[in-house]
């Protein structure tokens, strides 16, 4: 495969490219809401049509009682070569408020060089890029340098509720070398990114209970332990003076960061005055000794999240609650396990229960967090792909926040994932006037066509 033969294809193509996308992006597949329910399952079948043209095999519909999975495969590149699973959804967020679309977010419009409507970035257009990708490289080579899978799901803007089941239960079906995911965003314009590890997360709420009822603090008060007392003592317990979490074991697994990663966040610039600005604070606050790159991508944290009892009326109530809670969640990094996390927590609360009171603990829902080895080859690859068509250095970041499907595909298929994204903060995703910026559209193309190369040359795969 040649860039110049690739090149000339999708420019021949483009047109054709683009009133595929165009059609695409007419259906209204909302997941979240019931009265498109026909409209999804239409985008489905949009998605395995087009599946099948690419010629893909095995293309179907997977039934979930919520919307269906799309699933195709071509493994014609043989056994001993290694399998990609691409993952994208076809549903879209819904549209309201509608007023503020200068055009209807199911009526695609290009102007100012972007293609206008619902899922233009998220992730309609980014999942077929994909297929078109794959398309050129077929129709220039005749064949493919891997076997490829699709998974695309259609209730990821609503939770995903029956992704993680179908891929516990098609392990095999879905099993892959590498997995690639275009569903986020570049850091900004001519700023290609590849983000390579999640923060993962666990949650829990403390429950303090003190006197069966409210009371008098003048008839009880100094004599009857105060749960919201009892709660804000706990809570101060969990951190030191320096942002320091507390509690016994809370970093034993957390794994440092190498050299090249720290030398990467580096590379990115941080405008401290600007994000104070952004965000209205005079000073940070956190572990000494890290960045704030550091500090929200690789490193954990407990914050409590809401704190509530006793009386929140005008004026003074002379009360002595009779009960008090608070909610905290902390932001796992690797190899923090959730459960085990969970687990110190809970001995950390019990250590340090006050007297007087009962103190429940009730958890919540958790996400391990995830990474893919910043060495990775699949990572270093993606990064050279970019690097040859962007002509800039790629940028390496973490996120601090956690992408449920990312960790459940990290967990039950066990091959390294790579975010390559193409949207753009400017793409209004989930807003009105979603779009996608028709360069980041062809570069993008050519991105992943020189992706599988990059990527054949460093798997040593002829
Ligand atoms: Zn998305």
């Amino acid at each position: 495969m040649t860039t110049a033969t690739i090149t000339s294809y999708l420019s021949e193509h483009r047109e054709r490219h683009l009133e595929e996308l165009k059609d695409l992006l007419s259906v209204p597949s909302v997941s979240a809401l019931p009265a498109h329910n026909a409209d999804t399952l239409r985008a489905a079948e949009w998605m395995s049509e087009s599946l099948r043209k690419l010629g893909m095999e095995n293309v179907a519909l997977h039934p979930t009682i919520g919307h269906p999975i799309v699933y195709g495969d071509w493994l014609h590149a043989g056994e001993d070569k290694p399998t990609v699973l691409i993952y994208g959804h076809y549903d879209v967020q819904p549209v309201d408020p509608l007023h503020l679309w200068d055009t209807p977010p199911f009526e695609p419009a290009i102007r100012d060089e972007r293609i206008y409507a619902r899922g233009a970035s998220d992730d309609k257009g980014q999942t077929f890029m994909h297929i078109k990708a794959l398309e050129a490289v077929l129709a220039t080579t005749g064949t493919l340098p891997f076997n490829f899978k699709f998974c695309i799901e259609g209730e990821e803007e609503v939770g995903s509720p029956n992704l993680p089941a179908f891929i516990e239960q098609n392990k095999k079906l879905l099993a892959a070398d590498v997995v690639v995911v275009s569903d986020t965003s570049m850091i900004e314009e001519d700023k290609p990114t590849i983000c390579y590890g999640l923060r993962g997360m666990c949650g829990f709420q403390l429950d303090v209970k003190g006197p069966k009822r409210d009371l008098h603090s003048g008839l009880y008060g100094g004599a009857v332990a105060n749960p919201i007392h009892a709660v804000v003592e706990l809570l101060g317990s969990f951190h030191d003076g320096d942002g320091v979490v507390t509690v016994d074991g809370f970093y034993d697994k957390v794994v440092p960061l190498t050299v090249e990663e720290k030398a990467a966040f580096e590379a990115i610039g941080f405008d401290e005055a600007v994000v104070k600005e952004e965000v209205g604070v005079q000073e940070f606050y956190g572990e000494k000794g890290y960045s704030f790159y550091e500090r929200t991508w690789v490193r954990p944290t407990l914050e409590i999240n809401g704190v509530y009892g006793g009386f929140q009326g005008d004026g003074i109530k002379t009360v002595l609650p009779s009960e008090a809670h608070a909610k905290i969640t902390c932001r796992l990094v690797p190899d923090q396990d959730p459960d085990e996390i969970l687990a110190l927590l809970q001995e950390h609360v019990t250590m340090h229960k006050p007297a007087g009171v009962e103190v429940t603990v009730s958890l919540f829902d958790k996400g391990a967090p995830f990474v893919t080895p910043f060495n990775h080859p699949a990572i270093q690859a993606a990064s050279r792909a970019f690097e040859k068509v962007w002509e800039v250095p790629t940028t390496f970041t973490r996120g601090g926040g956690s992408l449920p499907i990312v960790s459940t595909l990290d967990e039950v298929l066990q091959a390294p994932i790579v975010l390559m994204g193409f949207g753009l903060p400017s793409d209004n995703v989930h807003a009105p006037n979603e779009n996608f910026k028709l360069k980041n559209f062809d570069k993008g193309l050519l991105t992943l066509c020189a992706y599988w190369e990059e990527l054949a040359a460093a798997l040593d795969v002829e």
